[in-house]
């Protein structure tokens, strides 16, 4: 089911997509292709957040490059962003390129054998200055079993303490309802993510902004609003 989205005036808070892949990592549009569909799609703000690990040496510099001159032209707001690896220790997005990003998702892509394990790369994350969004938070769950609910209110109130967010991704569907409550319940930020890995995917996020609803958030409570 489609949401209805009602505009605020220009720039409508809820309509935001910041979890979006390009041919820059694996997914199969060009930037400017996403930017066309969020466009179709009517989103006031767009992120584009390619896999860190494929943005290399010249890679890099052209996608910043790229970007740049493409959200110069966009009639949405263009973010720049990256989606890193949540490690041992922090996430991989080098630092000399965070200064030049405007948000980077930090998500635990690795195998893990336990939901400590998981937990554990998510605090390391939520605690490193390079990281503002963790993403798709908890997908591994259903596998390796779900943490207790303290160890979850833990976590937000790491997140509440480091002005960190957290995704509501549409493609995953985490995290849970419970989770999100807790978050705008702490002013933990929120963010919206369709994770699409081709543009007619961009800008479907029914089902974070259903969710962000029934948790009650207000504007403050995601993270867009920054950028506002
Ligand atoms: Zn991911
Ligand atoms: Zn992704």
């Amino acid at each position: 089911m489609e949401m209805k989205i009602e505009p605020e005036g220009d720039r409508n808070v809820l309509s935001h997509d910041l979890h979006t892949h390009t041919t820059y990592s694996d997914g199969r549009g060009e930037p400017l292709q996403n930017i066309e569909a969020a466009e179709r799609r009517g989103l006031s703000f767009l992120g584009i957040s390619d896999h860190v690990q494929c943005l290399t040496g010249r890679s890099q510099g052209r996608y910043l490059t790229e970007l740049m001159e493409l959200r110069k032209e966009a009639d949405l707001t263009l973010l720049i962003g990256v989606e890193a690896n949540a490690m041992p220790g922090g996430s991989d997005v080098p630092g000399e390129m965070r200064k030049k990003l405007d948000y980077v998702i930090s998500s635990v892509h690795n195998v893990v054998d336990s939901p400590e394990e998981y937990l554990s790369l998510v605090r390391d994350s939520l605690t490193d200055e390079k990281v503002d969004i963790i993403g798709h938070f908890g997908i591994s769950f259903p596998n390796v079993g779900w943490p207790s609910w303290e160890e979850l209110v833990e976590l937000i109130k790491l997140a509440e303490e480091n002005g960190k967010a957290f995704e509501i991704s549409s493609w995953y569907r985490v995290p849970e309802l419970d989770f999100i409550k807790e978050c705008v319940r702490r002013g933990v930020q929120l963010s919206f993510g369709s994770d699409a890995h081709r543009p007619d995917r961009v800008g479907d996020v029914s089902w974070s902004v259903k969710m962000f609803r029934k948790a009650g958030g207000k504007e403050e409570d995601l993270f867009i609003s920054r950028f506002v």
